[in-house]
């Protein structure tokens, strides 16, 4: 048997795109799984679209990922990355060779013809296709096209993901394959180099079923063996439209931008399309390697779920603080360094250990917001957020609350960050509830605003500890002096 050799052939039209990184995700898997090659091919024809920036961000973020270079495919050598645009002549050999053994032939048609051909077959309800016009044309200009045996009869395939997959003949035609014979179309390039490149699976997207049928009649004119083929079912935004830049972000850059840890993208994208009959949803990239198959693919559009990629990408941020703090610090340092104004990274480490933190991110984005109350200002709170309706607290209790607390603290010592005395300083602020008589609510809800001046925040012995006994004094005195005033 040859040897299993897939492809990744994004084409620089634009930023490296979620849908290419899950199409290359299952290749990569695939490739993995059964010992293969994976090839990376640059699909560059297009000089009016394409742009090196766009390679390049496009080569950069695969291999961020792991999906290309050292981690993933090897990139070099016969891995690529090829580009499209270093293999004209062999496109020029491939179509003279065709034109030559008659496969093909040159239509001068003016774009009015082809446009009255077309009405009339429209006003007769008929398919629109090329009618043959030119295929015995002898002179050599205008575009080239493949000329379809007359008894071909339907095309069909065994798709890897579909199943047995039919395209009727009538509603193919002689289809172009080449602008002139140095300008050859998608087609052509593709056959071409999925044959030279030894391609022995062709997995990609389903936008890209109608033209499977084309590419089998173009292996079928050189005598070349077929690759297998598998459509991926589409991404769609969250109203089942297919995915779009309008409705969602779609590019790489922004999910990491914003954030997304790579490995936890990678988990996600996995499960766009694809799962396991237990549903499980976190996997580190070695169980993805063994798990994967290409018949647990849906055939169902897969919907982008946003909320499922921040659960993930919150597990994923959970479970390397728990493992790596250092590392994590590394990756998250780019948000967290110029948006919190204390940069002392030892302290900052422990906060993101603490288990009153754990879970509190979804993104690394959110980190610097997580961490003001420990490091911002106190920002100017209401009175009515302090003594909140619903414990009854009258300013005679939140004034006689925050003298105790003030006592309480002025008579504890710990370093800040020593989270070792969060019991303690836990235990003296709850001594003030029984030495006050009051209820829990009436003590601890104002501690907590005093110390955070949030609505929400970490609970108070947490906040104390970060923050310091000179800090804290300092923020009990302005909620006396509020309550006072
Ligand atoms: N370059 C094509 C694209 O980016 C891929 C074509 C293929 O997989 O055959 O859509
Ligand atoms: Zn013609």
């Amino acid at each position: 048997m040859s040897k299993i050799r897939l492809r990744i052939p994004p084409s620089p039209t634009g930023l490296l795109h979620i849908g290419t990184v899950r199409t290359a995700l299952y290749n990569y898997l695939f490739a993995k799984k059964n010992g293969g090659d994976l090839v990376l091919r640059i699909e560059d024809t297009d000089k009016t679209r394409g742009t090196t920036a766009f390679e390049e961000d496009i080569i950069n973020g695969l291999q961020q990922l792991g999906l290309a270079g050292n981690e993933g495919v090897h990139v070099g050598g016969d891995y690529g990355p090829y580009r499209q645009s270093e293999r004209t002549e062999i496109y020029q050999n491939y179509l003279k060779q065709l034109l030559d053994e008659d496969k093909a032939y040159f239509c001068a048609c003016s774009k009015e013809r082809l446009e009255e051909v077309r009405n009339e077959q429209m006003a007769k309800k008929l398919p629109t296709r090329y009618d043959g016009h030119c295929s015995k044309a002898k002179e050599a200009n205008g575009v080239i096209r493949l000329r379809v045996p007359n008894d071909r009869g339907d095309i069909t395939w065994m798709d890897l993901v579909r199943g047995e997959t039919a395209i009727h003949a009538k509603e193919l035609d002689d289809f172009v394959i080449a602008r002139s014979i140095d300008d050859p179309l998608y087609h052509l390039t593709v056959v071409a180099d999925d044959h030279d490149m030894k391609i022995s699976h062709v997995i990609r997207g389903e936008d890209h079923i109608s033209n499977t049928p084309k590419q089998i009649l173009l292996f079928e004119a050189f005598g070349w063996d077929l690759p297998q083929f598998g459509h991926l079912p589409l991404i769609l935004n969250q109203d089942k439209s297919k995915l779009s830049k309008r409705k969602n972000k779609v590019s790489m850059d922004d999910f990491l931008g914003e954030g997304y840890l790579p490995d936890a993208l990678l988990n996600f994208l996995a499960l766009l399309g694809w799962n396991t009959p237990d549903e499980q949803e976190i996997f580190s990239m070695e169980e993805l390697v063994e798990k994967f198959s290409l018949d647990r693919v849906h055939k169902g559009g897969a919907v982008f779920d946003l909320k499922k990629l921040d659960w993930i990408n919150g597990e994923y941020i959970k479970t390397m603080i728990r493992e790596n703090i250092d590392g994590f610090y590394e990756i998250a340092k780019v948000f967290i360094v110029g948006a919190v104004s204390n940069e002392d990274e030892g302290l900052i480490k422990k906060i993101l250990q603490d288990p009153d933190f754990e879970g509190r991110f979804k993104k690394l984005s959110e980190i610097p917001e997580g961490l003001e109350p420990l490091f911002a200002e106190l920002p100017d709170y209401p009175l009515e957020l302090i003594a909140k309706e619903k414990f009854k607290i009258t300013p005679e209790m939140l004034k006689q609350v925050m003298e105790k607390a003030i006592e309480v603290v002025e008579n504890l010592e710990w370093k800040k960050g020593d989270v070792s005395k969060n019991q303690g300083i836990s235990e003296a602020f709850m001594g003030i509830v029984s030495a006050l008589e009051l209820k829990n609510g009436q003590v601890l809800w104002p501690i907590r605003v005093a110390l955070s001046g949030l609505e929400r925040s970490p609970n108070f012995a947490t906040l104390a500890v970060y923050l310091g006994k000179e800090e804290v004094l300092k923020r009990l005195k302005v909620a006396l002096e509020k309550v006072d005033g």
